[in-house]
C-alpha cells in the first residue's frame, strides 16, 4: 500500500524554538514540488523568520486509512465565548477540570509538540516535557489523488491531525488553540462530537496557543499511544475541501448516519442531550431512580390515581376479560364494551352529548385539528400551546396564525382581519402546561362565536384539577362549552389515552374524518377501564381536587415566604430562573437532596426563560412541600 509513497516532513525553528511544521504523504513524482512548497511555507511564517529549516523525506511503514472526523463550525464572537464553548464541549465529552486544562495553554506555546495529559488527574505523560508529543506522519488522501501538496491549508491539516489523534489508543479528546498570532481559531475534537471548530478562541495578535491531548487508560499503554502519534503513517479520507470548510457549517461530505451521529453529538455537547431514566417504583408522589429515593414534584398524576387499587383492579380485570390489546382499529374490531362505557362516562362527566377516545392525547389533538380544518382554512393557536397542538396545526395544512399568549385582543384583531376563508378554528390550552396559567374561556368563547370560528380547548392539565369538582374550565368559569373539549386520560385520570367531548355531530364527524382515530389500533380495554374507574373515584372523592389546589397554593405561599416568586392557577407551579445553566444546576442540586424537580429550558420555553417546573399532587403532604420549598429557596438565592 505504501508502494511509491513518501512522507515529506518540514519543520522550522528560530534559536531552537519551534516556528512551524507541516507534512505530506505523496507519490515519489510529487516529492520535489512538495519539498519546494513546504520549504517556501517555512520561510514565510507569521510566527517569525526561521534560522533553521529541516525538510525530511522518508518512506513510511504500513499506512492506516481513517475517515475524517465529522466537522462542524461554531461561530463565536469573543475569546471568552470561544473558551466557554470549548469548556462546554469538553464537559459534554465527560471531561471536567476545564479551567485547569485551559490554564496549561500558557506552557504549550514554546513546545514543538502537544501536551499529553491524563484526562482525570491532569498528570503530564510525555517523556520529554519541553518537546511534547508530535503527531506526525499523516496526510489527507485527497492530496495524493491530486498528486501534489495542496496549498497551505490550515483547516485540512488540522482535521487530518485531529482525526489521527482521536484514533490513538487511549486518547479521549484534544483541544487546540492556533499558535499563529494571525489566526484566532481553535477546536475541540473527540470521537463522539467530531471536530468542533471554534471561530474565535483568542485575541488577534496573541502568540500563545498549542495543543493538549487528553488520555484515559493504563500507564503501560502510553508508549504505544506515543508511537502511534509520532510514527504511524495515517491517511485520512474524506477531508472537507477548503471551499467546504469556509461555509458556516463545514462537514466532510457526511453520510446519512454521520449526519445523525454528528448532530446528536453536538446536542450532547451543548448539554441538551436527553435520555430516559428508569423510575423504579409505582407511579406516585415518590420514586426511586438509580437506587436513590426521590420526592416526585414533576408528575402529571395529580390526583394519585394511577396506583389507586380501584383503578389498577379495573385495569387488571379488563385485561383478563377483554385481552391485553384491542386487536384492531376502532372502526374494525377494536371497539369493546369498555371503550363505549368510558365514552359515555366522559360525556356525562363533562356535560356534553358525546365523547370519543383516542390512543393518546397527542393523537386526539392531531386528529381533531386535522379533521376540522385543512388547506384554505385558518387555524389560530396560542403561542404557548402544547406541542401536540402545534403539530396538529401544521399537519392540518391550514394556514396557521399564532397569537400572543392569552391575549384575547390579539386574537380578536387577527380574526377580524381574516378575509373570507372556509373555516376558522381557534385552539388553546385550557391550563398552559409550562406556566400553569389559565385561558380566559368566557372571552375566548365570545370571540370565537362572534367570528364563527370553531373553538377548541385542551384540558390536559385542567381535568381533575380545575373547577370545584375537577370538571375543567367550564365548571371553573360557569360558562358554556367550546365546540371541542379535548383532554387526556394520562394525567389526573392516571391512565393513558386521549379524548374529545362535544356534540353528537362533532363526534360523528370525527369518527368519520379523524385520521389518527381511524388509522390506529384502538387502545386496550384495560386503559379504558382504568380511566373509567378513575373518573368514578374522582366523582366520589372531589376532595382530591380541592387538596391538589390547596397544595399548590400552600407551595406558592411557602415559596413567597422564603422570597421566591411563583404563581399558579392550577397544579403547575413554575419558578422562573432565566438562565438555562443555572436552572439545570438548581435541578441537579435539588435532585441530590432528594427532590425531583425538572428544569425546563429552550426549546420547550423561550431562551432565557428557563424555569423549574413543580407539579403538585394531592398526595403530597404539607411537610413534603415545606421541605421542597426550603430547598428550592436555598438554591434560588444561592445562585444570585
Ligand atoms: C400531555 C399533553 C398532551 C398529550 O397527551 P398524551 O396523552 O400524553 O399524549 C396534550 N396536550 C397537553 C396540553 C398536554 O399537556
Amino acid at each position: 500500500m505504501a508502494e511509491g509513497l513518501y512522507c515529506v516532513k518540514m519543520r522550522a525553528s528560530q534559536e531552537g524554538r519551534h516556528i512551524s511544521g507541516a507534512e505530506r504523504i505523496v507519490p515519489s513524482a510529487a516529492v520535489p514540488s512538495v519539498v519546494a512548497q513546504l520549504a517556501a511555507r517555512a520561510l514565510k511564517h507569521s510566527k517569525g523568520v526561521p534560522d533553521f529549516v529541516n525538510v525530511k523525506v522518508e518512506r513510511p511503514g504500513e499506512i492506516v486509512r481513517l475517515k475524517a472526523l465529522p466537522v462542524a463550525t461554531n461561530v463565536t464572537r469573543t475569546p471568552a465565548e470561544g473558551r466557554a464553548l470549548a469548556a462546554d464541549l469538553l464537559r459534554g465529552a465527560g471531561i471536567g477540570r476545564i479551567d485547569e486544562i485551559m490554564a496549561l495553554f500558557r506552557e504549550t506555546y514554546s513546545m514543538r509538540g502537544a501536551m499529553l495529559l491524563d484526562a482525570d488527574t491532569l498528570e503530564r505523560l510525555e517523556p520529554d516535557r519541553a518537546r511534547g508529543v508530535r503527531a506526525t506522519c499523516m496526510d489527507a488522501a485527497d492530496s495524493i489523488a491530486k498528486g501534489s501538496a495542496a496549498d497551505k491549508n490550515h483547516y485540512a491539516e488540522a482535521i487530518v491531525l485531529a482525526t489521527k489523534v482521536q484514533h490513538a489508543p487511549g486518547i479521549v479528546a484534544e483541544i487546540c488553540v492556533s499558535d499563529d498570532p494571525d489566526y484566532v481559531t481553535g477546536y475541540v475534537a473527540t470521537r463522539g462530537i467530531g471536530y468542533q471548530r471554534i471561530t474565535v478562541v483568542k485575541e488577534k495578535g496573541d502568540p500563545s496557543g498549542g495543543r493538549i491531548f487528553l488520555y484515559r487508560g493504563p500507564r503501560e499503554q502510553v508508549p504505544e499511544t506515543i508511537r502511534f502519534l509520532e510514527q504511524q503513517a495515517v491517511m485520512v479520507e474524506d477531508v472537507p475541501s477548503l471551499d467546504m470548510c469556509h461555509v458556516g457549517r463545514a462537514r466532510a461530505r457526511p453520510s446519512r448516519m454521520d449526519i445523525l451521529a454528528d448532530e446528536l453529538a453536538a446536542v450532547e455537547a451543548a448539554g441538551l442531550g436527553r435520555r430516559c431514566q428508569v423510575s423504579d417504583a409505582p407511579t406516585g408522589p415518590t420514586t426511586v431512580i438509580d437506587g436513590k429515593p426521590l420526592l416526585v414534584l414533576s408528575s402529571n398524576d395529580y390526583l394519585d390515581l394511577a396506583r389507586d387499587s380501584r383503578v389498577t383492579a379495573a385495569a387488571a380485570e379488563a385485561a383478563r376479560r377483554w385481552g391485553a390489546g384491542s386487536g384492531g382499529a376502532r372502526l374494525t374490531t377494536g371497539t369493546q364494551p369498555p371503550h363505549v362505557a368510558l365514552e359515555a362516562h366522559l360525556a356525562r362527566f363533562k356535560g356534553t352529548e358525546a365523547a370519543l377516545t383516542y390512543a393518546t392525547g397527542y393523537m386526539a389533538n392531531v386528529g381533531t385539528i386535522g379533521a376540522l380544518v385543512g388547506k384554505g382554512d385558518v387555524v389560530l393557536s396560542d403561542e404557548l400551546n402544547h406541542a401536540s397542538i402545534i403539530d396538529g396545526c401544521r399537519l392540518s395544512g391550514a394556514t396557521v396564525m399564532v397569537y400572543r399568549h392569552n391575549d384575547m385582543d390579539d386574537l380578536e384583531r387577527r380574526l377580524a382581519g381574516l378575509g373570507v376563508c372556509r373555516r376558522r378554528l381557534v385552539v388553546s390550552d385550557a391550563v398552559f402546561s409550562m406556566d400553569g396559567d389559565m385561558l380566559d374561556l368566557p372571552r375566548f368563547l365570545e370571540i370565537c362565536h362572534r367570528h364563527d370560528a370553531f373553538s377548541m380547548i385542551d384540558e390536559a392539565h385542567a381535568t381533575g384539577v380545575v373547577g370545584a369538582t375537577g370538571r375543567g374550565l367550564c365548571e371553573h368559569f360557569g360558562c358554556g362549552h367550546p365546540d371541542v373539549l379535548m383532554g387526556t386520560l394520562s394525567k389526573a385520570l392516571g391512565s393513558e389515552g386521549g379524548y374529545v367531548c362535544g356534540t353528537k355531530l362533532l363526534v360523528d364527524w370525527l369518527r368519520n374524518r379523524s385520521r389518527s382515530f381511524i388509522f390506529s389500533t384502538a387502545p386496550g380495554a384495560s386503559a379504558m377501564a382504568a380511566a373509567d374507574a378513575a373518573l368514578s373515584v374522582l366523582e366520589a372523592e372531589p376532595e382530591r381536587v380541592a387538596r391538589v389546589r390547596e397544595n399548590a397554593a400552600f407551595l406558592v405561599e411557602e415559596l413567597a415566604r422564603l422570597g421566591v416568586k411563583a404563581a399558579t392557577q392550577s397544579a403547575i407551579v413554575p419558578i422562573l430562573v432565566g438562565d438555562e445553566r443555572w436552572a439545570v444546576r438548581m435541578a441537579e442540586s435539588l435532585r441530590a437532596e432528594g427532590f425531583l424537580v425538572p428544569a425546563i429550558r429552550y426549546p420547550t420555553v423561550a431562551r432565557g426563560a428557563a424555569r423549574l417546573r413543580v407539579a403538585v399532587m394531592s398526595a403530597h403532604t404539607r411537610a413534603d412541600l415545606s421541605l421542597a420549598a426550603a430547598a428550592i429557596a436555598r438554591h434560588y438565592s444561592g445562585g444570585e
